[in-house]
């Protein structure tokens, strides 16, 4: 029967790693919601979409069709799971998603995907919004600095150019603007875990929160 975990919080702490590991040791689903804005923002950027405008967005939304299929994420058939990590989409995914209409229909979408199943999510919300009685509610967290310099790892693998400073400081712009929306703003659901891992090495990460799942 279902069984949902959920990790959120900000960017670059760590979350779909860990997530990852935690679907493969108890072979779970994995949803990475975030792929998910991201996928709406690449959208945005490519259709030159007006964020301002309520019947565009509408508009938008009812053309965008979404795919997952593991961690491969499909936008209207086309494989986009690598356009959706640049800096560009970064740097716009945040507005993309204070937007209510977007956050209805990924919500809806996130909720029928878990349905019935025992699966994993990582995102803002997943704790406080989207399931509030979650079995195991994890907020991962992270010093900026740390978060900044795991970001540039992945892009200097990547091989996407980017500065230290730039990415610091697009992080720090994205946690300004995930904690603050009204909708479903980005903060520690009450019966959420709080785990800081600048400070614990990734398995120790995984030991805890196996503990709350075996509990
Ligand atoms: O997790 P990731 O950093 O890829 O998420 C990209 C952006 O999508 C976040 O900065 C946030 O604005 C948005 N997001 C959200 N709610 C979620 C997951 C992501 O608002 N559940």
């Amino acid at each position: 029967d279902s069984f949902i975990v959920t990790i959120d919080g900000p960017a670059g702490s760590g979350k779909s790693t860990i997530a990852k590991m935690i679907a493969k040791k108890y072979n779970f689903t994995y949803l990475d919601t975030g792929a998910m804005y991201r996928m709406i923002a690449l959208y945005v950027i490519r259709h030159n979409i007006d964020l301002e405008n309520k019947k565009e967005i509408e508009e938008m939304l009812k053309n965008v069709k979404l795919d997952i299929q593991g961690n491969t994420f499909y936008l209207n058939g086309e494989d986009v799971s690598e356009a959706i990590r640049t800096p560009e989409v970064s740097k716009i995914v945040s507005p993309v998603a204070a937007i209510k209409e977007v956050r209805v229909k990924l919500v809806d979408m996130q909720r029928e995907i878990s349905f019935g199943k025992r699966i994993i999510l990582d995102g803002r919300d997943m704790g406080t919004t989207v399931f509030p009685k979650a079995d195991v509610k994890i907020f991962l967290i992270a010093s900026p600095e740390i978060r900044a310099k795991r970001r540039l790892k992945e892009y200097d693998e990547k091989g996407i150019a980017a500065t230290y400073e730039e990415v610091l400081e697009s992080i720090k712009e994205r946690d300004y603007i995930d904690s603050t929306r009204k909708e479903s703003p980005l903060v520690k659901a009450q019966d959420a875990h709080e785990i800081d891992s600048s400070k614990l090495n990734i398995d120790d990460v995984l030991k805890e929160i196996s503990a709350y799942i075996d509990k």
